[in-house]
């Protein structure tokens, strides 16, 4: 009997060396003490069959190996558990010596860059904003504009009708009517906003893109007025040693009308590729608005005169930033606009 105990525990030494999980400690408990078939309860089944004069000494023996086995399997079953929790908190744990994630921010497209610049610069100079609709009837883009039903210039300006009254408007110059009509001068206002053509797509063109208008009415408004807001505005969008130059040219809502040019940004005037070595780049379009304009909108013209001009934000935009290609503008390709 006292063979078995030490038989046992030789088992037991061994099994336990070789425990390397906590599965395997617990299928070590079951085999050594578990009610059923464990090996320290068979042996102290056995005792009873140990004749009376030995029993005491048997029993001891038994006993101390039970106490012995159990204070072994539960140290390491606690040693066991400690290295797991330990395990699990250095997963969880947080270094905090890690360099930080940067969150990843949007960038503004260049068209709202240009057209919030713009705004700016006419906010400094005391013009009201208003975008004005996209959806528009015939009198406030044409009609009233001076644009007669049969004037050959709406030829010039190829429309997307909605309807017999509604389309898109192809100008920003419709602000300027709405403006005139529901309040009384002086005005200082700027629209900017999309507007829309039935144009092909080509480098320079496209049957969307944005327009920016700008008029300012009062008492002895005159051309000079024009020219220096114009330079003033220019100078600012580009450089401030920009020359502006106006041509004559026809608008039916203005007279006289002007288109303006500006000194080349990137040779300054000495000729290159990208103003066809002229020195020169075409910008806008304005004049002093027609007296039959301020008519319509119940302006009495002999007391108020005004200015207006109008340009392309999509083209200043592609001077700006040396972009040959509109289509670059509205590709949302995330790589180009990321740039800026
Ligand atoms: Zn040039």
């Amino acid at each position: 009997m006292l063979d078995s105990i030490r038989k046992t525990e030789q088992e037991f030494d061994v099994a336990l060396a070789a425990a390397a999980s906590h599965a395997d400690l617990e299928a070590l408990r079951v085999r050594f003490f578990g009610r059923k078939g464990g090996a320290v309860h068979a042996l102290f089944a056995e005792l009873k069959a140990v004749p009376a004069e030995r029993k005491k000494e048997v029993g001891e023996a038994l006993n101390q190996l039970r106490d012995s086995l159990e204070a072994r399997l539960r140290e390491k079953l606690d040693a066991s558990a400690a290295e797991e929790n330990a395990r699990k908190q250095a997963r969880s744990s947080i270094d905090v010596t890690l360099p930080g994630r940067t969150p990843s921010f949007g960038s503004l497209h260049p068209i709202t860059i240009v057209r919030r610049e713009i705004e700016q610069i006419f906010r400094e100079m005391a013009y009201s904003i208003d975008p004005g609709p996209e959806v528009e009837t015939d009198w406030y883009n044409f009609e009233g504009l001076n644009f007669t039903p049969d004037h050959p210039a709406r030829d010039t300006q190829d429309t997307f009708y909605l309807g017999p009254e509604l389309l898109l408007r192809t100008h920003t110059s419709n602000v300027q009517i709405r403006t005139m009509e529901k309040a009384a001068p002086p005005f200082k206002v700027l629209s900017a906003g999309r507007v829309y053509r039935r144009d092909e797509i080509t480098l320079r063109r496209s049957p969307m893109f944005h327009q920016v208008e700008g008029f300012f009415v009062d008492r002895g408004v005159h051309f000079g007025h024009l020219r220096g807001t114009l330079e003033h505005f220019m100078r600012r969008v580009f450089s401030p040693d920009t020359e502006v130059r106006f041509r004559p040219s026809y608008f039916p809502f203005t007279e006289p009308s002007a288109e303006v040019d500006i000194s080349c940004p990137f040779c300054h005037g000495k000729g290159c590729g990208t103003c066809s070595k002229t020195g020169w780049m075409e910008i806008l379009g304005c004049g002093m608005i027609h007296p039959q304009v301020l008519r319509n909108c119940g302006i009495d013209a002999n007391e108020w005169s005004g200015f207006a001009f109008g340009l392309g934000i999509d083209r200043v935009a592609m001077i700006k930033f040396g972009m040959p290609n509109i289509r670059t503008l509205f590709e949302n390709d995330l790589r180009v606009l990321r740039q800026f």
